[in-house]
């Protein structure tokens, strides 16, 4: 047993902002005194850096990264009477917009190594109603996108990546969000690339979608007061523009930190018992969202909740926070009852949900505080 030294959250935002402080106040500061609030040059000029970023020829910003999904969704014409094809452990918010334009959600099991999309299970979900599938790259570990896409071409189904928690990641060469038709960013403040605020943007190669989602976003209109169709208002600020043009230029550092720190938890938590750490496929170079280890070995059909619950507890009880992503398989929501789905029906998702726990994970997590928490759990757990 160690002594507590200071606790360890599980994410720290706070931190990252004081290395970048005197570049963002100034920024901030010149967007106050220029007036220009909405649209305008920093919003163009961080959508320019970001399609760059991503070797794609066009970058929609908009209001967040479920926008980015729902705009998706809208510019590929999807809707009542159409299925997608989606992960049931993921965030809400990628099988929510689904159920906003109309659509119903098809949920597919994952792989147990990778919490990704089992692709395996993929063409047994396809039907004539089926336009497309929403790949997450979960935590930031991407999907393999090559046999994805492969699948995807042979039923002429859409590509919309959710990579809300992976940019900067790649897969085989390519960053995520420019394999797809379509990716989907969010800059919430956890994310990788994190604003102040709510943020999110939407990738693609084809200038007709980018000219139709800028409609989308901006209620439909292209002529001032002359509106087309049923859009939403959907803008990135120009503060939030700013602030992301300078951490835009640190993501790949703060990735590359965060690539070390799970190849560390990797080499010291890989041996202890119980704990099933996590593994990146070959041809995929992840950023580190979270760092989700499995809790198993309690009892014949895996980990339960509750000794995943005590780990964290005790952890907790040495000062290292944790986190659940996600407690509950999207599958088994009450929202989608009406889809009758049955527990069992899903079962590596619904086994992830009991086993998971998520260890503190930021670029600015030092070496001692990655020592404390190898140490609480092997302490927890010997080994
Ligand atoms: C955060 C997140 C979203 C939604 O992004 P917001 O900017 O919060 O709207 C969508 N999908 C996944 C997988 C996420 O983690």
């Amino acid at each position: 047993m160690i002594q507590s030294v200071n606790p360890i959250p599980a994410f720290d935002i706070k931190q990252q902002y004081t290395t970048i402080e005197a570049e963002v106040s100034a920024a901030v500061l010149e967007v106050l005194a220029s007036g220009r609030y909405i649209g305008g040059p920093l919003v163009e000029g961080f959508e320019r850096q970001f399609a760059a970023y991503h070797s794609v020829n066009e970058c929609v910003a908009c209001n967040s990264g479920t926008d980015a999904l729902y705009l998706a969704l809208r510019v590929l014409e999807i809707g009542a009477g159409d299925e997608v094809i989606t992960t049931p452990f993921t965030f809400i918010a990628t099988s929510e917009v689904i159920s906003a334009v109309g659509a119903r959600p098809v949920f597919v099991d994952i792989d147990a190594t990778t919490f990704n999309l089992d692709l395996e299970q993929i063409a047994a979900a396809i039907t004539p109603k089926t336009k497309a599938i929403i790949p997450v790259h979960l935590f930031g570990q991407p999907v393999d996108m090559t046999a994805l896409m492969a699948i995807a071409q042979s039923h002429n189904l859409s590509v919309i990546e959710d990579c809300a928690q992976s940019t900067g990641a790649i897969w085989s060469e390519q960053k995520v969000g420019s394999i797809g038709h379509i990716g989907c960013f969010s800059f919430y403040p956890t994310k990788n690339l994190g604003g102040c605020g709510d943020g999110g943007a939407i990738t693609t190669n084809d200038p007709a979608i980018a000219a139709k989602l800028r409609i989308l976003r901006d209620h439909g209109s292209k002529v001032r007061y002359i509106h087309e169709e049923v859009g939403v208002n959907s803008r990135l600020d120009a503060l939030q523009a700013a602030i992301l043009q300078i951490k835009l230029r640190y993501l790949d550092i703060w990735n590359e930190r965060r690539r070390a720190i799970a190849a560390y938890y990797h080499q010291f938590l890989n041996q202890v018992p119980g704990i099933i750490t996590p593994q990146e496929l070959a041809g995929g170079v992840g950023v580190w969202n979270q760092y989700t280890i499995r809790i198993s070995g309690e009892g014949r059909n895996g980990s339960s909740a509750k000794y995943r619950d005590w780990v964290r507890n005790q952890l907790q009880e040495q000062g290292v926070s944790s986190m659940v992503y996600y407690p509950h398989p999207l599958h088994l929501q009450p929202v989608y009852q009406s889809l009758g789905y049955q527990p069992g029906e899903l079962p590596v998702a619904e086994q992830a949900c009991h086993e998971v726990m998520s260890l503190p994970m930021f670029p600015e997590l030092t070496d001692q505080q990655q020592d404390q928490v190898i140490y609480a759990l092997k302490d927890c757990l010997g080994g």
